[in-house]
């Protein structure tokens, strides 16, 4: 039985006092959650502090990007170890806003994923198609595709430390979210190609989450069904009241 897992990107949003006021607000209402996993993403400056509020309770944290290099002559970057130095235990790879306004390629997303797991980290990986290919019939080809290139190399080992987050482009920041049997149904496509390249197994322990205007009111329809492993959610996760009903299930 795969676990929930509840994940809260703040993207560029909060400053580093509204960031440990959300952070404290969620230990407090979160602390008796023992029935699923649950991380939050802030942005770099604010993760060491919000890493120290959340110590002690079973909220985890993670980064929001990192640089495949393990250190170097990259400037504004961030190495997974410096992540895991300051108490991240997670990072987000290939969120489509890195992929579509930072040009984000495959290629580099496989050397991410490989450099995140070298650090320790647990990474989610994103995938998702745009509006245009799922309206063209094509967006199992395109998850596909991402997928292949972006897990390209990995040993099972490996992959057995990677959640995939499925994130039509089309539902993130825009009020218009999957239905959850599309959500279903993507993220059944999404198991059987992990399947076929990592073998039945590690693809039946692989979680798979939904992202992508998860809300409080439509949460509960999301996590039922049997494919979807949990949230990605960004907006609602500024919002400690709707986080923490996400959350709570
Ligand atoms: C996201 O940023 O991954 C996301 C799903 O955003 P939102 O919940 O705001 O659509």
């Amino acid at each position: 039985m795969r676990r929930l897992l509840i994940a809260g990107n703040w993207k560029m949003h909060l400053d580093l006092r509204g960031a440990i006021v959300l952070a404290s607000e969620l230990k407090r209402e979160l602390g008796e959650v023992d029935d699923r996993d649950l991380a939050v993403f802030p942005p770099f400056p604010f993760i060491a502090d919000v890493a120290d509020t959340l110590s002690g309770t079973a909220i985890e944290v993670g980064a929001q990007n990192l640089h495949p290099e393990p250190e170097g002559a990259f400037t504004g970057e961030v190495s997974g170890a410096m992540l895991a130095s300051v108490g991240c235990q997670w990072v987000i790879v290939g969120h489509s806003e890195r992929r579509n306004q930072f040009g984000e390629s495959d290629e580099f997303l496989n050397a991410k994923l490989r450099a995140a797991l070298g650090a320790g980290l647990k990474p989610i990986l994103c995938v998702g198609e745009h509006l245009a290919e799922r309206e063209a019939g094509e967006a199992e080809a395109v998850v596909r595709r991402q997928l292949e290139a972006d897990l390209a190399g990995l040993s099972a080992e490996q992959f057995a430390r990677v959640t995939i987050a499925y994130e039509p482009v089309w539902a993130i920041g825009t009020g218009r979210t999957a239905t959850p049997a599309q959500a279903n149904e993507m993220q059944g496509a999404i198991r059987r190609l992990l399947a076929e390249r990592f073998g039945s197994g590690p693809a039946e322990q692989c979680r798979i989450l939904y992202g992508g205007s998860v809300k409080p009111a439509n949460a509960r329809a999301l996590l039922a069904e049997p494919e979807i492993d949990g949230a990605l959610v960004g907006g609602a996760s500024l919002k400690a009241a709707d986080f923490c009903a996400i959350a709570r299930g």
